[in-house]
């Protein structure tokens, strides 16, 4: 289905990337260094060595078509009419975990366009062409029929709010929103959402939630490649901020502050971002937020890609649990930029689940190797694959309810 608006979708993106402006001595786009993927030193434009282990479905499959170069290259063949779209070329496409990690490596751009968008755009592409993987169908009719992937009906939504007496737009109105995210109705989303609120009723913030009306942030159809249905949450998430006059919103999820960020790009300088571990960082900093429990715990904390990689948030979460008493933080041998995905993302657990579950437990073994009694995590998607792993997992916890129990 061609149309106006979908000229910088799909295969549009595919060219944006082959035929790059303003960098005519590398206007061919990837140069095929395999900084995304080796082993070797990242990228050569970079004075640190990097990670030894880049992109998770390279090490887990270790054929070199699950590389992020040859994404690249075979959408380059798909563009150019060479080559069809086939089960074999969409299985290469989604086991892609959407980590980032090759678009935080990739040197070859300075526009901020990466290997990671061609394999977005080639989603697009084939969503645009055949519909969704049938393991992705669920997702897709849950964010189509009910604004969430999870096909929750939109009356169960904003139940994580029960009895937390919080006011809810279109009751009440506020400058501040407290963006739940979809997960929040979810066992492994529900902790941050409530912890959140309870951080911004002790900090006396005047904000609201939107309860039963609140939508997907639009990760989900962003990362699948569900062009129309990110566009027209886009659309939607946005008119409602500029409807109810909101000038900062608060995610409690790290993957929604992703999306936000993208939001925020386009709604101007008038509206902040934040994730909860950056409020509560700002809160501790300017004295609203005190800890008065001490905690005698040794935790290790693990980036999720989305708030780490996709917004560039490593700190905030370290020194708001520095700020607790009695906290001692550990780091994994992968953190911060370099930290290993948890496999959680870009519909892979739902397609290609054994790739998803050696992901998260190669991640868990990295973090009991620190030895942490318990994972926080800043991401309800990697909650999520925690909790799948192995009975002898640490115990994982939300980043903002582990700070909460501080209070
Ligand atoms: S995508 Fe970037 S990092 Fe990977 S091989 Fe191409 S130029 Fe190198
Ligand atoms: S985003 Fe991560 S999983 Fe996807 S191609 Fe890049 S490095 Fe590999």
């Amino acid at each position: 289905m061609e149309d106006e608006g979908k000229k910088n979708w799909g295969l549009g993106r595919v060219k944006q990337w082959l035929y790059a402006k303003g960098l005519e001595e590398r206007s061919s786009g990837c140069v095929l260094c395999g900084s995304c993927y080796g082993h070797g030193p990242a990228n050569p434009m970079e004075d640190v060595p990097g990670p030894k282990t880049k992109c998770p479905p390279y090490e887990f499959y270790r054929f070199q078509r699950f590389t992020p170069k040859s994404r690249w290259l075979m959408a380059q063949r798909v563009f150019h009419g060479l080559d069809s779209i086939t089960p074999e070329l969409k299985e290469v496409i989604y086991t892609c975990t959407n980590c980032l990690m090759c678009q935080e490596l990739c040197g070859v751009r300075d526009d901020g366009y990466g290997p990671w968008d061609i394999t977005v755009a080639m989603r697009e592409e084939m969503t645009e062409k055949d519909g969704p993987l049938e393991a992705h169908r669920p997702l897709f009719e849950g964010i189509h029929q009910h604004d969430n992937p999870w096909s929750q009906p939109k009356s169960a939504r904003g139940r994580w709010a029960d009895g937390l007496s919080l006011r809810k737009l279109g009751h009440s109105s506020a400058s501040t929103l407290l963006f739940a995210g979809c997960s929040a109705d979810r066992p492994t989303g529900r902790a941050g959402a409530t912890a959140l609120a309870k951080l911004m009723q002790t900090a006396g913030e005047d904000f609201v939630v939107l309860g039963d009306a609140e939508k997907c942030c639009a990760l989900y159809a962003y990362d699948l490649g569900f062009r129309r249905e990110y566009e027209r949450l886009k659309d939607e998430n946005l008119a409602m901020i500029k409807n109810a006059g909101i000038h900062k919103v608060v995610v409690a999820c790290g993957s929604c502050r992703r999306i936000w960020r993208q939001y925020a790009e386009e709604l101007g300088p008038d509206i902040e971002v934040v994730h909860g571990a950056e409020y509560a960082a700002g809160l501790a900093e300017t004295g609203r937020l005190k800890f008065r429990q001490t905690v005698r715990k040794k935790v290790t904390y693990h980036d999720s890609c989305h708030l780490g990689r996709g917004c560039g948030i490593y700190e905030a979460p370290r020194t708001i649990l520095r700020t607790i008493p009695g906290v001692d933080v550990v780091e994994m041998a992968r953190n911060r930029r370099w930290a290993w995905c948890c496999g959680g993302g870009g519909g892979v657990p739902e397609a290609y689940p054994e790739l998803a579950q050696w992901n998260a437990e190669d991640r868990m073994r990295e973090a009991k190797e620190t030895g942490a009694e318990v994972v926080l995590t800043s991401s309800a998607l990697c909650q999520r694959s925690f909790a799948s792993c192995s009975a002898d997992a640490l115990p994982t916890q939300d980043l903002l309810e582990f700070v909460v129990q501080a209070l």
